[in-house]
């Protein structure tokens, strides 16, 4: 695309021209928000002048962020394209930068999901704990919950606590939540290990600490903007209250429509308040929505419409009509895959590539279906969410070559030493564990300076050693690619596979290959394996690379600031899509917003379906009354459920409707995060609510421990 200002309409022209000052967009779906984001981006630098590195462009997911980046790149010519990036991505640059600060190398590790899992293995087996413990689910919860609350704060022990402190307080620990907190934080520090709540929280403290170190950014962020504004949670905010402290040129956009993440804390108060938190603020609405028919736009008007707590607009198409949304009841989720599939064919036979078709889910557990059938037809598709990319074992064990040559750490070094096999099994790790704890040295150094022990006899470990130590001594001579294909290569993985005839694992590596070698171009300079390694670890379900002549399957989580010609929204059934897990009011008006985003990703053709059949409880399965939201006349059904069926389904809704009234008063009250009195226990504060035990989880002041404590008791407020 041309930069050229002419491609938009008036209110994104003051949006991209106000540049100076607070500047909040707030506006519907599809009505050019995120346009007006990157075009401003391009008048910022084409026409203003301002260098690129100067502007710092927040997205919501790692997937937009690139996108973004080469939509600037397009407007702008530039390769520098400055900072596009997720909070947590931003923050990893900070860090990068900054974090000697705390002690902490450059060159830290980005944790995700399954190094955590790693090293509470670790954990776990040194502390002899099992599943029945704690699952490592709730483990990692357990301890991000612990890490939002823990008063005095937590990364204040990972920061002034040496190793040996930490290890102490591990080791000496009894409660199996203590063991594995510090258990935790003495791994990650052990490795120089942030996982993504550290990220920010570091970044914080630093900026607290170090006032010319704040500065430094705050005068190099001339321009802030931020996409995706109603989504942003308190941690967040509140980087970005520190970032804009100096120029004070901070853009947002958002909708309050499409709040998706309050279960993770997010906050549409800041989007609402934001005037009055940063007196003469620029307000600009926008209405006409450039994306969808005139048809969809009717269907979700009149969806979102029934959502009481929001603030009404309509979204007012400008895009000629198109054909009708057409809807599906199948009896069985397998009728109902069948039906997508066949209109999936039709629209491939006039000429529609299958890139233009996605289908949308609430959960991923429905995809089996639809896989199968997609398989049986022989059309090609990719899953966005699912199994991640990132989390298959071959591109994790592909990353921990990578890593094991830049950091050296002892997760890589798990995972791979006996990757393919090099007669280094668990007898041999045992002793090396046992030797890197004695003399505080990496299970890498251990092997090292033990590789003469007998007990290494007829093992590869020394021509493992060998090929570590070439590859360190020549990658920053190389591309990351090069680097790549060579450790695959020579250290006998990628013919381990082979071997083994597992083509599709194969296919992943040489995809993994690929999505390098784009990462080198569209980073250019910047490019060093320490940046690609924490890049990487930012990526999440939604993030796989793009597949082209595919069908799309994803989540509607992933969907978000997406756009789509056909889109496939299935499983419109209560139980699936609003989530059995919907318990209070307000969770259902999440639901709707969500099933609001879902279809207002579609272009020219929505189709909604359902099925009958069970839930895994064994309960009746209802179309969901999301569908029964929408004005009927606006539908086309192709085939309809009965009329006893949606007068079962109406009973259904309105009798669990009542049950979510129930909580009402309490929710209303009280949420996540607030400081409450409790007459007998005194201050608190609740960390989770649980409706259907009817009790709140609260960490009260002068305990160690949270407590559950019924709705039944009156707790007072606390401001
Ligand atoms: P969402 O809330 O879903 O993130 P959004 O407000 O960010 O939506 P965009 O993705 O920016 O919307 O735009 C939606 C579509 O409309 C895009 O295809 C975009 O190119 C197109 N569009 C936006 N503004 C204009 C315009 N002035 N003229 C023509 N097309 C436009
Ligand atoms: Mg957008």
């Amino acid at each position: 695309m041309e930069y050229s200002l002419e491609q938009l309409n008036e209110e994104q022209l003051q949006a991209v021209t106000s540049t100076e000052g607070f500047v909040r967009v707030i506006a519907g779906a599809g009505s050019g928000k995120t346009r007006a984001l990157s075009h401003r981006f391009a008048y910022l630098v084409n026409d203003v002048g301002i260098l690129p590195g100067n502007i710092l462009c927040v997205t919501f997911t790692n997937k937009s962020a690139n996108e973004m980046r080469q939509r600037i790149h397009q407007l702008t010519g530039d390769n520098d394209t400055g900072y596009i990036n997720t909070f947590h991505g931003f923050c990893v640059s900070i860090l990068q930068e900054d974090s000697h600060v705390v002690q902490y190398p450059k060159n830290f590790l980005v944790l995700d999901n399954s190094d955590i899992d790693s090293m509470l293995k670790i954990i776990y087996e040194e502390r002899g704990l099992t599943l029945r413990h704690m699952t490592f689910a709730k483990a990692r919860d357990m301890i991000e919950i612990r890490k939002l609350f823990k008063n005095p704060d937590y990364y204040l022990d990972m920061i002034t606590m040496s190793l040996d402190t930490l290890q102490h307080k591990y080791l000496h620990a009894s409660d199996p939540s203590d063991i594995i907190f510090y258990g935790y934080l003495y791994q990650e520090k052990k490795c120089f290990g942030l996982d993504y709540n550290d990220l920010i929280k570091f970044s914080l403290y630093i900026f607290e600490q170090n006032e010319e170190i704040r500065l430094k950014w705050q005068q190099r962020l001339e321009y802030i903007m931020i996409d995706e504004f109603q989504d942003i949670d308190a941690l967040q905010y509140k980087l970005m209250e520190v970032l804009c402290g100096h120029h004070k040129n901070l853009f947002i956009v958002g909708d309050p429509d499409q709040t998706i993440y309050t279960w993770r804390g997010a906050n549409v108060k800041y989007l609402f308040h934001f005037d009055k938190v940063f007196p003469g603020t620029e307000t600009i609405m926008m209405t006409k929505n450039y994306r969808s028919t005139p048809q969809i736009l009717a269907a979700v008007n009149s969806l979102i419409d029934k959502n009481e707590h929001r603030i009404k607009k309509d979204l007012i198409p400008i895009l000629p009509d198109g054909p009708s949304v057409l809807c599906y009841h199948g009896d069985s989720s397998l009728k109902e895959a069948q039906w997508i599939i066949s209109q999936i064919k039709k629209l491939q036979k006039s000429g529609i590539s299958y890139d233009d078709m996605t289908i949308l889910y609430r959960a991923h557990y429905i995809t089996r279906t639809i896989e199968e059938v997609l398989q049986k037809e022989e059309i090609p598709y990719t899953i966005y969410s699912g199994v991640q990319f990132f989390g298959r074992m071959e591109i994790k064990d592909a990353l921990s070559y990578l890593r094991m040559i830049a950091f050296k750490d002892d997760l890589s070094f798990l995972r791979i030493v006996n990757v393919p096999k090099r007669n280094i099994g668990e007898r041999r790790i045992r002793f090396l564990q046992e030797y890197a704890q004695q003399n505080h040295v990496s299970l890498y150094d251990a092997l090292k300076e033990t590789i003469h022990h007998p007990i290494f006899k007829g093992t590869k470990a020394a021509s493992f050693i060998d090929l570590i130590e070439s590859f360190s001594d020549t990658y920053e001579e190389q591309t990351i690619s090069e680097l790549l294909s060579e450790v695959l290569d020579q250290s006998g993985y990628e013919e381990m596979h082979r071997t083994a005839g597992s083509q599709e694992r194969l296919d992943n590596l040489a995809e993994l290959k690929q999505s390098v070698y784009e990462y080198e171009i569209s980073c250019g300079e910047e490019s060093t394996l320490e940046h690609y390694l924490a890049h990487v670890a930012l990526f999440s379900n939604s993030d796989a690379q793009d597949s082209k002549g595919k069908v799309k399957l994803m989540t509607v989580h992933a969907a978000k600031g997406l756009e789509f010609p056909y889109v496939f929204l299935c499983a419109m059934n209560e139980g699936i899509f609003p989530s059995k897990k919907t318990s209070t009011i307000d969770g259902m008006e999440e639901e709707r917003r969500l099933a609001f985003v879902a279809m207002t990703r579609a272009q020219k053709r929505l189709y909604l379906s359902e099925s009958e059949g069970r839930n895994f409880d064994g309960s009746m399965r209802y179309p969901s009354r999301f569908l029964l939201d929408i004005d009927e006349s606006l539908l086309e059904y192709e085939r309809k459920p009965s009329d006893p069926l949606i007068s079962d389904t109406r009973a259904y809704i309105r009798y669990s409707s009542r049950y979510l009234d129930g909580y009402q008063p309490e929710k209303e009250i009280f949420e996540i995060g607030d400081k409450i009195r409790h007459k007998i226990f005194g201050l608190g504060t609740i960390l989770q609510i649980d409706s259907s035990k009817q009790a709140y989880l609260i960490q009260f002041d002068r305990m160690n421990t949270p407590r559950q404590i019924s709705f039944r008791v009156t707790l007072e407020k606390v401001r």
